[in-house]
């Protein structure tokens, strides 16, 4: 196993590296370092977060710097400030025992003045992240000029979002750089690009295995029709009870207002997008971070360089039009090794797009059912029984209530104790979506297409009498006493009584739905069960009739 001294660094460094407990270099350390020691101009390390990258360009950046000098010499160009911070703190370690070097941290969202102020003690690395850089470098209150060495870490996730073109503008505007040293978990057709535009036959290591894509995203999709995207989104936000997302749409109309219909339907949401003033996009952008808001909805400009960490799901209201842009929004979460999800909801139409985007992207995309009313309530419900389960109880001095507690409930059981707890919670809920419409658009394929065919054939009817009843054959007829009246569309109501019947899909026929009636066509061996599990029972304090239409009709 090699070491530190056996790869060429200082020894004051090495001393360093030995009181943190470093015995031996990382893979990437020990690739990297002998390259970047060696005059090598540039270079491209291909390493996921938490091999030691940081050590890897760290040593050989104060091993080369000259610490005499007081002026800026290397750029350090990441992400986020957290690990702007997390690469200064680290150099702060290993430069203990070099005395004259400085580096300073710049990056957003903390006061400009005071880190112009640090620059112009005399600094010779600056650790930045790229808006705050592009801003300093407009406000020429940093000298880049004689900057020789530019490190781009974490390379691709400042493409995935949407630094490329302030990348750029930076290697543009450091007129002396001699070397790039480029670092990046995965290898990306952008920063190809960005590699051959900017660097001289780099030199590449790579360890351990690199992804062209990230795979720690699931990339999902729902399929529904225009006028159902704003349900269909409302229900991915309440099929994920602990969400903390950020929405994408393509205009700032859009943000705005679907940002105002949700609030007002009591979901947790603020919009970010360009019209709003610097003072409101910075309050939003608190909130959001630390988690008083759970989900942001923004335009792609608005939402460019957001850093914000955990965020679970990304959820594309509307698809981009371009691939790259799809690549910045999803890369808003599954970050830092964690995993995360992107949804988008696709309108039939747009399928092509997609189909490219994922092609593209190229990774494997996963089609879901759009929930069910059903299938969001029992959602909520067991979050809720979760979280109640969870709850701490060990501080409180409840105690002291349990006997009260306990005579008071002396006579409900614990089951009804719970379907009042989840009354109490799931009202909303279960109003809403007890008759909630599938939201899906269901393709038909070539075996349905044939099996609805064999059907007709069975009845006897052409298509031309599609609208008149199927009878003998395989199908029966029922009547039932609800209709449009009750609050049912057909598709509601086609849902309702499968649920309440558990029988499949494929066994109903036509649906003539009226105000006050509905007549169901159903596959003979079929239609008992479906009497049997809705005749007598209730429907918002009704009594449900439900016979056979032909022999105990009423119609
Ligand atoms: P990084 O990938 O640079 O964020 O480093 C991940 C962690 O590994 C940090 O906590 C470093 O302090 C630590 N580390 C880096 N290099 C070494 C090494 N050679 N030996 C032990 N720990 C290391």
């Amino acid at each position: 196993m090699t070491t530190f001294e056996a790869l060429g660094i200082d020894a004051r460094l090495i001393r360093a590296t030995d009181e943190l407990g470093y015995i031996n270099p990382t893979a990437i350390q020990e690739q990297a370092i002998p390259i970047l020691l060696s005059g090598t101009k540039d270079f491209i390390g291909l390493a996921q977060t938490g091999t030691g990258k940081t050590a890897a360009f760290g040593l050989p950046l104060l091993h080369v710097i000259d610490a005499a000098e007081k002026y800026p010499q290397a750029l350090v160009v990441c992400p986020t400030r957290e690990l702007c911070m997390q690469i200064v703190k680290e150099i702060e370690l290993f430069k203990k025992y070099i005395p004259g070097v400085s580096v300073v941290a710049v990056y957003g969202g903390a006061s400009i003045g005071l880190q112009i102020r640090d620059l112009k003690r005399g600094v010779q690395i600056v650790v930045a992240t790229p808006g705050r850089l592009i801003d300093l470098i407009e406000r020429k209150a940093i000298e880049l000029e004689e900057i020789k060495y530019v490190v781009l870490d974490e390379a691709d996730e400042m493409l995935n979002m949407g630094f490329q073109e302030d990348i750029e503008f930076i290697l543009k505007n450091t007129p002396q750089r001699e070397s790039t040293w480029l670092f990046s978990a995965t290898m990306p057709a952008e920063i190809r690009k960005v590699s051959k535009r900017y660097m001289k036959d780099p030199k590449e290591v790579t360890v351990g295995k690199v992804n062209t894509a990230n795979k720690s995203i699931d990339h999902q999709y729902y399929v529904t029709t225009a006028q159902h995207r704003y349900e269909t989104l409302k229900r991915i936000i309440d099929f994920n009870p602990g969400i903390y997302g950020i929405i994408f749409t393509r205009t700032k109309i859009d943000a705005q207002q679907i940002s105002e219909r949700l609030t007002r339907e009591g979901y947790d949401i603020d919009a970010l997008h360009g019209d709003l003033t610097q003072v409101q996009r910075d309050k939003v952008m608190g909130q959001f971070r630390d988690k008083s808001l759970q989900l942001l909805i923004a335009t792609d400009v608005a939402a460019r360089g957001i850093d914000v960490q955990g965020i679970t799901h990304v959820i594309n209201y509307e698809l981009p039009d371009d691939v790259e842009v799809y690549t910045h929004r999803s890369g808003r979460t599954g970050r830092a090794g964690a995993q995360g999800i992107c949804i988008s909801i696709v309108h039939s139409k747009e399928m092509y797009k997609f189909k490219q985007i994922e092609r593209i992207n190229n990774s494997q995309f996963h089609k879901l059912d759009i929930p069910s009313g059903k299938d969001v309530c029992r959602k909520q419900f067991f979050h809720f029984m979760d979280k109640l389960l969870s709850a701490d109880i060990s501080h409180g001095n409840y105690e002291t209530y349990v006997p009260m507690l306990a005579e008071k409930f002396a006579d409900i059981t614990k089951e009804e104790v719970l379907k009042r707890v989840a009354a109490m919670e799931f009202d909303r809920f279960l109003k809403y979506y007890e008759n909630a419409e599938d939201l899906n658009v269901r393709e038909r394929s070539r075996k349905d297409d044939m099996g609805a065919r064999r059907k007709e054939e069975v009845g006897g009817r052409g298509d031309k009498r599609r609208d008149a009843p199927r009878s003998g054959g395989g199908y029966s007829r029922l009547f039932v006493n609800l209709g449009t009246k009750d609050g049912f569309y057909k598709a509601s109501f086609l849902q309702f009584i499968l649920d309440m019947s558990d029988l499949r899909k494929d066994v109903l026929g036509k649906i003539d739905m009226k105000d006050m009636n509905t007549w169901i066509e159903i596959e003979k061996n079929a239609a008992q069960q479906m009497i049997r599990s809705l005749d007598g029972k209730n429907y918002k304090g009704r009594r449900i009739r439900m016979n056979d239409a032909e022999t105990g009709g009423r119609r």
